[in-house]
């Protein structure tokens, strides 16, 4: 082409220059000489051939032209087409906008296509566009474009919403440019428009779901193909302690908390393989080195070829969970209101000791108790007060129950129960039972209000009165019954027969404070002879209740009351003060008494005060100590060894004499009793009451007689009721004797009359 341009070039050139020396030859011969017919014909046939040349020359230039403008026109077309096609393509409309006084628009077919019209529907003219912008938008993208055009300069990118045909909003995207013309005028305004809606739609999704994974609560944790970290979230770092740096590139094996075996593994793998996804709960390790329970959801991210490309594990921390299931678990287990067990745990608690009390061959107990008209406090102060109330009372019945191995529970609006596995004996339920209605029967202080309230106790000892928990508290139950009906703030067992033999120790424990405080106990005096001549060296100091309607009540029906409830401090004290009393009263009289035996209970003895009592009774009745023996039991002293020697010792110190009564019953080793600062031992009468027929007593007399004169101590039978018991010990050699056969327990005269009489015999 370019060649051909150029041969036309150097042609033209060639003819012009051709056409200008003929012409000028043509004029010099006509002006100098006259014209040949020859000259003439050459130069016409120069101007022929010039002409022809001229012709064919313009003809190939104009055909050359058409030939070029068609290309061109052609190149246009194809770059037209090319153009719609990628715009089609693309799917992107063209408009242009004359910037004339009529404002036209070209909106093409795709432009149109785009909002579902056709070009006729769609209208050609700016007002076409603008009536498509959605309403509330449309004056602010007008303005901008407005603006734009007025400016001038740059290039209009914009993204607006238009309403495609069928009303619903569109997001458009349209770029384009201002034309100007030779004075700078603008004069068309074109460009290309897009539907982005979908693209939005993913845009946004992708922006929330960046946001979801940035800002959940949740980890995040992504893998590739090779197990490899790629991606973690923010709340990963914050749940696990680990920043990006420290795992990415590393493997989740790094998390491992060692609690779960490979089994766990290979099945988590083969169901992510087989089901594309796994959830459940797995327990990882924090940074921190802390086990982390998780609920994790792995999913597997194939490609497009159906490989796994990721792995997008999503977990959520639920040691909070797990706290909140212990917190259910409390929940379920315990009041609210109280905190105490609360009904199914007691259940549970009811059946465990029920086993080991069936195992063990004991007996515990259950206490139901209700409180009494807890309804009127509900009802006249509110249920907010009765609630403090019930508060108050659980932590009040709480302090008294302490020191106890219990279960205290709350299982009805204003019951409670206890569990007493140490209280296996009717006489300690019932004295227990009274002192929590004692204990309930005190003032509760609630809001600057005195409340009072009494409680009624059902008492259910098991396994003799029940089998299965549910028969237990059943049992429990009608003797709560029971004791409200007997006019309430009382207790009753669930048999009847225990229920009148514990009111009636509460009656005596009661009538026996009293007693003291009356001084309605008084003192009998047993006789203690030597076993050789007879002769009366001291007596022992017995107890006894005068009762204004019982009478005499003998020791043995008040002594093992006054121990449960404390009393027998008291009762001791009391004994000890009036038999020094009364020694000093014999001593004035000059009657002959080597020793009155006071009997000190096992409480006493453990009772780091006795000796103290003792020193201050010696010193308020003057007697010389010689004459006071103390009486201990060999079961007491064996209960606490240690305390009793020391106790012992302490009192052997006053110059006072000890012996040990009921001896034989205590099972104390002959190393423990040789330690013991004691000067006697008191055959217990059991072994006594078979003597002389029974082998097996004679034996045993026999041996504690060995044992007392091989370790220094004197030995004294009690309870020889006849003249063989009597023989037999004397040939024995035992040294002392007290019994019936001697004398019985007798009042203070009768016992300063025998003193008397053996003071005449001697004489
Ligand atoms: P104990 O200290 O072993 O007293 C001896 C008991 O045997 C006395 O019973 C006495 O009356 C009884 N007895 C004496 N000779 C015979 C006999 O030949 N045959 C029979 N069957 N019994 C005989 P008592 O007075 O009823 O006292 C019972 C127990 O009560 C005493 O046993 C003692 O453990 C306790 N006791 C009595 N008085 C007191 C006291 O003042 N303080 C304390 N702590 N306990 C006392
Ligand atoms: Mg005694
Ligand atoms: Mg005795």
């Amino acid at each position: 082409m370019k060649l051909k341009r150029a041969l036309l070039k150097y042609f033209s050139i060639y003819a012009l220059l051709t056409l200008g020396w003929l012409l000028a030859n043509y004029i010099l011969q006509t002006a100098s000489a006259p014209k040949s017919q020859a000259t003439t014909s050459a130069l016409f046939i120069h101007i022929l051939i010039f002409a022809a040349l001229s012709t064919l020359y313009w003809l190939l230039a104009l055909r050359q032209y058409d030939k070029q403008k068609n290309l061109q026109q052609a190149d246009a077309q194809i770059s037209l087409e090319r153009l719609k096609l990628a715009l089609d393509a693309g799917q992107k409309g063209l408009w242009d906008w004359s910037l004339n006084e009529q404002q036209d628009v070209f909106f093409s077919s795709t432009y149109c296509d785009i909002l579902g019209f056709t070009q006729q529907e769609f209208g050609n003219n700016q007002q076409a566009w603008q009536n498509r912008l959605l309403p509330e938008e449309r004056e602010r993208i007008y303005r901008n474009v407005t603006r734009f055009i007025a400016e001038g300069d740059g290039n209009y990118d914009s993204t607006y919403r238009m309403l495609h045909k069928d009303n619903s909003p569109r997001w458009i995207r349209s770029h384009g440019r201002l034309i100007k013309n030779a004075q700078g005028v603008p004069v068309r305004f074109i460009g290309i428009a897009q539907d982005i809606t979908a693209q939005r739609g993913t845009e946004e999704q992708l922006q929330q779901a960046n946001a979801v994974f940035e800002s959940t609560h949740e980890g995040v944790l992504i893998t590739d193909h090779t197990n490899t970290i790629v991606h973690i979230n923010p709340a990963f770092s914050k749940i696990t302690g680990y920043s990006p740096e420290e795992v990415l590139g590393q493997t989740p094996r790094m998390f491992k908390s060692g609690r779960h075996s490979p089994e766990f593994y290979q099945s988590l793998w083969s169901a992510l393989e087989k089901n594309g996804q796994w959830s459940g709960e797995i327990w990882n390790r924090r940074k921190t080195g802390e086990v982390l329970p998780q609920y994790q959801t792995i999913r597997l991210i194939r490609d497009e070829n159906g490989f796994v490309a990721y792995n997008v594990a999503v977990f959520s921390d639920i040691s909070t969970l797990k706290d909140s299931q212990s917190e259910l678990s409390y929940l379920a287990h315990y009041d609210q209101l109280t905190g105490l067990t609360n009904r199914s745990q007691l259940y549970e608690r009811l059946k465990t000791s029920l086993r080991t009390s069936i195992e063990q061959e004991k007996d515990s107990t259950v206490f139901l108790i209700d409180l009494d008209h807890f309804k009127n406090i509900n009802e006249s102060l509110g249920h907010s007060l009765g609630d403090q109330l019930l508060q108050a009372v659980a932590q009040r019945m709480a302090k008294i129950l302490k020191n106890q191995s219990t279960t205290l529970a709350r299982t009805g609006a204003d019951e409670f129960v206890v569990i007493c596995e140490s209280i296996n004996t009717p006489e300690k339920a019932a004295a227990m039972a009274h002192y929590i209605i004692q204990e309930t029967k005190q003032p509760f202080t609630i809001n600057n209000n005195q409340l009072f309230i009494s409680a009624s106790i059902g008492i259910c000892m098991y396994p003799r009165a029940g089998s299965t928990a549910e028969e237990v508290m059943r049992n429990a139950d009608s003797a709560l019954s029971k004791a409200k009906a007997s006019g309430r703030e009382t207790f009753a067992f669930y048999s009847s027969e225990l229920t009148a033999q514990a009111l009636q120790r509460l009656r005596i424990a009661s009538e026996l404070r009293q007693a003291l405080d009356d001084n309605a106990l008084e003192l009998y005096y047993q006789p203690v002879y030597t076993m050789e001549a007879h002769k009366l060296v001291g007596g022992e100091a017995l107890v006894r209740w005068n009762h204004p309607e019982r009478g005499l009540i003998p020791p043995n029906d008040f002594i093992p009351i006054a121990e449960e409830n404390g009393l027998i401090m008291r009762i001791d004290e009391w004994v000890l003060r009036q038999a020094c009393m009364q020694i000093q009263t014999w001593q004035e009289q000059d009657l002959p008494l080597d020793f009155i035996a006071v009997n000190i209970s096992s409480r006493s003895l453990s009772n780091p005060n006795l000796p103290h009592t003792v020193a201050q009774v010696l010193q308020d009745t003057g007697i010389n100590p010689q004459h006071l023996e103390l009486e201990v039991t060999e079961s007491a002293v064996m209960d606490d060894p240690d305390s009793a020697d020391k106790t012992l010792k302490d009192l052997r110190k006053l110059g006072i004499r000890l012996a040990i009564d009921d001896f034989g019953t205590g099972y104390s080793s002959l190393a423990r009793l040789k330690s013991l600062p004691v000067h006697k031992l008191k055959i217990d009468q059991s072994f006594i009451n078979n003597l002389p027929s029974d082998i097996e007593d004679i034996a045993i007399v026999r041996a504690i007689l060995a044992l007392g004169s091989s370790i220094g101590l004197e030995v004294q039978a009690e309870g020889i009721e006849t003249a063989e018991q009597m023989r037999f010990l004397q040939l024995q050699n035992c040294a002392l004797g007290q019994g019936y056969w001697f004398g019985r327990p007798m009042p203070t005269e009768a016992f300063t009359q025998l003193l008397s009489d053996s003071l005449t015999v001697k004489a």
